[in-house]
């Protein structure tokens, strides 16, 4: 079997040849891999292929599903746990294997939201050049102590959760929201509404998909609710903010600070090195000249430990694939 791996750097085929080897599945399996991501231009790429491998930022919308089955292509492997990107209802139309990787080291992701919250509150990122260049001026480098803080934490799932018991292990006031929260949160603090979450947070942190239902959750009536002067950070899926409503509520100074390591956009910049570029996205050449943001781009799950399970879980969901045998991780209606 020929399987195209779109969107693919030296280090996801590092990983994925590594558990390629440790965990090989049922039958030969040849691997194409592509940088290109999957788009309606590059679905020829898949031509003789039998599965596709995705990330993050590939369409599979109901057209790129078609063309793919059309050149013989009966499986859709997502190396990620969102499926935001994948028409599912197109899928099973089709009769498409999609399976996914629900959970590859929550802990990475929370972690990263942690080293976001302390960067920008406790300017790492300015000190680390200052010194370099011989300023141990403190001016500028203030920040507060976390301790006794109010962390309001969107989406109780494994990732909500994972965060929930860092900043609770911080000593912060924890308060959460959720239709279908964790249970174990229980221990960890409040679960309130969103609006009682969003006045009472010096730090809110978004934690929950994208669905329709959550698309520009963080608009300009949410922003409003917000404490003036709190931090924002989104570590989730970029749509769940709407960009303009929050470089409003910056430039107003309203919103303290925001950092984010997803952006609605994204698809267009992350993941390639585009310092020799000129970036034609007006509103995120905007956000950086914001000393008070900070962006990553998609980094939050990078972690060695994640990529291991990531390429454990993609082989595996492959193998019930072929084996015919039933798969946890498959996505459907
Ligand atoms: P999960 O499915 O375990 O948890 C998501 C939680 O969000 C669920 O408990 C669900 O009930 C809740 N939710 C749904 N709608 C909500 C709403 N309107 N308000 C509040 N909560 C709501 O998912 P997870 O593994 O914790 O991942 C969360 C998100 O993190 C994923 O959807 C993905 O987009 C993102 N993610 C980002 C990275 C990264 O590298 N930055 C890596 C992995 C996942």
């Amino acid at each position: 079997m020929q399987i195209a791996v779109y969107s693919t750097q030296p280090y996801d085929r590092r990983f994925l040849d590594e558990a390629l080897a440790h965990h090989a599945p049922h039958g030969d399996i040849t691997l194409r891999y592509f940088d290109a991501a999957l788009a309606a231009d590059t679905v020829p790429l898949a031509q003789g292929c039998q599965a596709v491998c995705v990330f993050v930022n590939d369409v599979l919308d109901a057209h790129v599903l078609e063309a793919l089955h059309g050149l013989g292509v009966r499986a859709v492997l997502l190396r990620c746990a969102g499926f935001n990107n994948l028409d599912v209802h197109a899928a099973e139309r089709l009769g498409m294997f999609a399976a996914r990787v629900p959970a590859y080291a929550p802990e990475a992701v929370a972690e990263h939201t942690l080293a976001l919250v302390q960067t920008l509150n406790r300017h790492t990122h300015r000190a680390y050049n200052r010194v370099r260049e011989g300023n141990f001026a403190l001016d500028g480098l203030l920040g507060v102590t976390l301790h006794g803080k109010t962390v309001g934490i969107v989406g109780l799932g494994q990732i909500g959760l994972a965060t929930a018991r860092i900043f609770h292990g911080l000593g912060c006031r924890v308060l959460g929201h959720d239709p279908a929260p964790d249970p174990h949160f229980a221990a960890l603090g409040k679960l309130v509404a969103l609006p009682a979450l969003l006045a009472a947070s010096d730090i809110v942190t978004l934690h929950c998909p994208l669905l329709d239902s959550t698309r520009h959750m963080i608009n300009h009536a949410n922003l409003a609710r917000m404490k003036p002067g709190a931090m924002l950070v989104n570590t989730s899926r970029g749509g769940l903010i709407e960009t303009a409503a929050v470089i409003d509520a910056l430039k107003s100074r309203h919103l303290g600070a925001l950092a984010i390591d997803v952006y609605e956009q994204e698809s267009a910049l992350f993941f390639r090195d585009r310092s020799g570029d000129i970036l034609d996205d007006d509103v995120f050449q905007l956000l950086l000249t914001f000393p008070n943001v900070l962006v990553t781009g998609h980094q939050g799950f990078f972690t060695v430990e994640a990529m291991r399970e990531i390429a454990a879980t993609t082989w595996h969901n492959l193998d019930c694939y072929l084996r015919g045998a039933p798969c946890a991780n498959r996505i459907s209606c």
